[in-house]
């Protein structure tokens, strides 16, 4: 048997047929998928799950006819009540268990020395999930899911035990939701029965285009489309944005998911633009401003004017000091009335300046290349400084600008290679979160 304990059961040559054979025995039923190649595929693809609790009791020869000998097979499954499932309490360790279920201390013992994803069984923590089968007082098998895909599975073979790791694929499957705002995005998006990290992943996504806290108006509407995830047919959790849409005080913005070939996935408007922006707005976060961007300021330390070409965050030393956008380290350290300053460069045009800090985030040297939000440095009041601030300045090709007001650019788009096979997987998903929204609205208006 190898580590897999599905059966991959090819049928005759002649038939040309080739049959995945997932059984997923579980507690009382034993459930055979069977899916053939030579039927169309579905909309939603039939993916090997994951036996709950495997069996690994009589298997089929591996090369049978399927049909007669699949019901033959499930009929051996053992009985439900052989299994014993246990929640670990805290600080409980395998051995308490094996001792609390009368079984001998040489079956942990041995199962301990199997090495491998055995030694996860070390690791066990309160509310994990064991099932047991115990036999004549001794250990038969023991199944043990450690994630949502995978199940260490362990029976006996001889006098030892022998392991092997069953890995499971989650099933997806689209569902939608939409709704209109009456208070907040929050409490509406609650009422269409959308979750906590799903309005947050929303709130992410248009984070850069609409502020939820101000830009909200009522009677503005959402429309959603995400993945469900599914193992055994049963739903475990929520998945990922697929698209999205908001229509704020009539403007209506859009979001469509693209993964790129190295599994990175972000967010882009159906023709392919950037919903994120180059640059994030403020580099601190739950600051206030405590001095504007002014060309003419009197200075209160050198008590005459002058321009004050940045903004002052108030903040207590020791906040966290983020880089507003990716970019390359171009001065760390000390300059004149700027105290401690970081100043990063990003791309050819634009310059972003960050003045008495208290520290810089360690490995922070000329050169190196920061992301966006990253956290750099820390607030503080070195150079000329009254009181702990942030001195943030914002330069586009060497001019000073508001960094409150500046206009800020629009992040890479999708590669113009990648744009007409993006368009093509986003027309049905806006078409469908199109027909949502206004199937929603009319509904409403009526
Ligand atoms: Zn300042």
């Amino acid at each position: 048997m190898s580590q897999n304990y599905s059966l991959a059961v090819e049928a005759s040559a002649s038939s040309k047929r080739r049959i995945a054979l997932i059984g997923a025995f579980l507690m009382v039923s034993t459930v055979a998928l069977l899916y053939s190649r030579s039927e169309p595929a579905s909309a939603l693809p039939i993916q090997a799950s994951k036996p709950a609790i495997p069996n690994l009791g009589p298997i089929a020869s591996p090369r049978m006819d399927i049909g007669q000998n699949v019901v033959a097979a499930a009929l051996t499954t053992p009985e439900a009540n052989d299994w014993t499932k246990i929640i670990v309490a805290p600080r409980q360790s395998l051995s308490n268990i094996f001792e609390s279920q009368g079984l001998p201390a040489d079956n942990w013992m041995q199962i301990t020395r199997l090495g491998g994803d055995s030694t996860r069984l070390q690791r066990i923590r309160a509310g994990d999930q064991l099932n047991l089968k115990i036999t004549s007082g001794q250990l038969a098998e023991l199944s043990y899911a450690y994630d949502e895909t995978h199940t260490l599975s362990i029976r006996r073979k001889g006098a030892g035990f022998e392991a092997a790791t069953i890995t499971a694929t989650l099933e997806r499957r689209n569902n939608e939701s939409a709704g209109v705002i009456r208070s907040s995005l929050f409490a509406d998006g609650h009422k269409a029965g959308l979750s906590d990290r799903m309005i947050l992943e929303f709130a992410d996504i248009f984070g850069y285009d609409i502020d939820f806290a101000q830009d909200l108006q009522e009677g503005d509407r959402f429309a959603v489309i995400f993945d469900q995830l599914y193992k055994e047919g049963k739903k475990i959790r929520e998945g990922d944005i697929l698209a999205a849409e908001f229509v704020n005080q009539g403007h209506v913005y859009r979001a469509v998911r693209y993964v790129d070939g190295e599994g990175r996935s972000s967010y882009y408007t159906p023709d392919g633009q950037s919903l994120r922006r180059a640059f994030i707005r403020t580099p601190v976060d739950f600051a206030r401003i405590s001095s504007g961007f002014n060309l003419r300021r009197f200075h209160p330390i050198l008590n005459v004017i002058r321009a004050h070409k940045g903004v002052d965050y108030a903040a207590a030393i020791g906040t966290p000091v983020h880089a507003t956008g990716d970019g390359k380290v171009e001065f760390v350290g000390v300059k004149g009335g700027y105290g401690n300053v970081l100043i990063i460069q990003h791309g050819s045009q634009y310059e972003t300046v960050y003045g008495h800090l208290s520290r810089f985030q360690t490995g922070l040297r000329v050169g190196a290349r920061v992301r966006q939000g990253q956290t750099v440095a820390y607030v503080g009041r070195t150079g000329l400084a009254t009181a702990p601030h942030l001195h943030y300045e914002f330069r586009v090709n060497g001019v000073h600008q508001n960094p409150v007001t500046v206009p800020l650019p629009r992040s890479i788009p999708l590669n113009p290679q990648l744009v007409a096979q993006f368009r093509a997987q986003a027309r049905p998903l806006v078409a469908k979160i199109e027909a949502l929204n206004n199937r929603r609205f009319a509904s409403l208006s009526r």
